[in-house]
């Protein structure tokens, strides 16, 4: 197999397919290669939550990165609905952080970055969300809490990738990277070797294994995600509700999808019972109106998690042609924008906007906890 590539991106979920977008915009040649269909992964699984962030305070490369990302997703949602047709499903919809006692601490992180919240006491609470339950005894109110509806973004992601002239590759694992000296001259994958100028690892949870023969050992590893997709029938225009790292995702036709666990599963990505009816204890416990809505639908991805919970961005050490965007870990979706921004910029030669000290790929990490 023969390819005229400038760019071939290894990976096709939403990091991989945004900077897919993104680089042949600018005008690049680009190639998808992926050992499935595109866009089925964790980008898929995941719950599209777009928590809000003002890059004015931003003050670390990551905190940029997510602000960043944040203040893209409105431009970039109404661009993909002008050359698709493709509506993502973006919306603003608000979030309320829960909290059960009057004892637990709501954090201050989010008035340090500068982002809009309230707090709603007890009675407030109640009055205005009625359907909350009982124990629950205040909350933070985030207006600027966003989501996008996964599949819907990554057909659009796709559509928009095709009316560019992305090549796409499918079901065609990549099985290893050749290397000469400092430069990547091949891939080999199960349809034979794909050439290009520049290759971009965007493998999520399953970057490690084309990183290891390199001398590359990041820790990028699955951690799975299980959600259940409710449907009350009637539409809910609820906020988010966020308590923890569980929370309802309602989407605005009826469907609520409740999310997530965090299980170190390896590369298996299948629901269980005990998960999901825990998922459905914790919903009902806070809006028990949930307890007659049908179930219907469960599903779990695997996220690329990475050892500091930070992703892996920028040139492999020693290898000029080579990138790396992997390990998002819970934030994918969310800092898929400006991730993909930094990929086209260094994939063109052209000087990043965030620094990326911070991203390294042999930056020292902690141990996988
Ligand atoms: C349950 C759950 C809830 C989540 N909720 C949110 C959320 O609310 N907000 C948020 O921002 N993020 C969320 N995430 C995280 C987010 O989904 C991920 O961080 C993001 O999807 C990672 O994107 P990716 O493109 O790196 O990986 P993936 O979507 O997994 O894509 C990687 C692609 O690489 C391909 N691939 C792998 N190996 C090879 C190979 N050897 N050759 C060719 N192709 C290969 C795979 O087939 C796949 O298509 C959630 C994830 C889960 C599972």
């Amino acid at each position: 197999m023969t390819d005229a590539a400038d760019v071939l991106i290894l990976g096709g979920g939403v990091i991989g397919l945004t900077t897919a977008w993104f680089a042949a915009e600018a005008g690049a040649r680009v190639t998808l290669v992926d050992q499935g269909d595109l866009g089925q992964q964790a980008s898929w699984a995941g719950a599209g939550i777009l928590a809000p962030a003002d890059l004015a305070h931003a003050r670390t490369p990551y905190e940029r990165l997510h602000a960043q990302s944040i203040a893209l997703y409105p431009d970039l949602s109404q661009k993909l609905r002008e050359q698709t047709g493709i509506d993502n499903g973006y919306r603003v919809c608000g979030g309320l952080e829960l909290f059960l006692d009057s004892g637990e601490t709501s954090s201050d992180e989010w008035r340090g970055e500068g982002v809009a919240c309230r707090e709603y006491k007890r009675d407030e609470l109640h009055r205005l969300y009625p359907y909350l339950a009982p124990s629950v005894e205040r909350a933070l109110f985030l207006p600027g809490m966003a989501q996008v509806r996964n599949p819907r973004h990554l057909q659009a992601l796709k559509a928009a990738c095709a009316a560019l002239g992305v090549r796409a590759i499918t079901h065609c694992p990549v099985q290893r990277l050749i290397r000469s000296g400092n430069r990547i001259e091949a891939v080999e994958t199960s349809q034979g070797r794909l050439t290009a100028e520049r290759y971009l690892v965007a493998a999520g949870a399953w970057s490690e294994a084309l990183l290891q023969p390199l001398g590359f050992r990041p820790g990028i590893r699955p951690i799975r995600g299980q959600i259940a997709l409710l449907n009350l029938g009637a539409s809910a225009a609820w906020p988010l509700l966020l308590r923890g790292k569980r929370y309802l995702v309602p989407r605005g036709d009826g469907r609520i999808l409740v999310g997530s666990t965090e299980e170190d599963a390896g590369f298996v990505p299948q629901t269980t019972a005990s998960s999901i009816a825990d998922l459905l204890t914790f919903a009902t416990s806070l809006v028990s109106e949930l307890a007659r809505a049908e179930v219907e639908r469960c599903w779990a991805g695997l996220r690329p998690g990475s050892p500091d919970g930070k992703p892996f961005l920028g040139v492999v050490p020693g290898v000029d042609n080579l990138f790396v965007a992997a390990g998002h870990f819970r934030a994918g979706l969310q800092l898929s924008p400006a991730t993909a921004l930094l990929m086209k910029e260094l994939l063109l030669g052209e000087k990043p906007t965030i620094a990326l000290d911070d991203f390294r790929l042999d930056r020292p990490t902690l141990p996988p906890a």
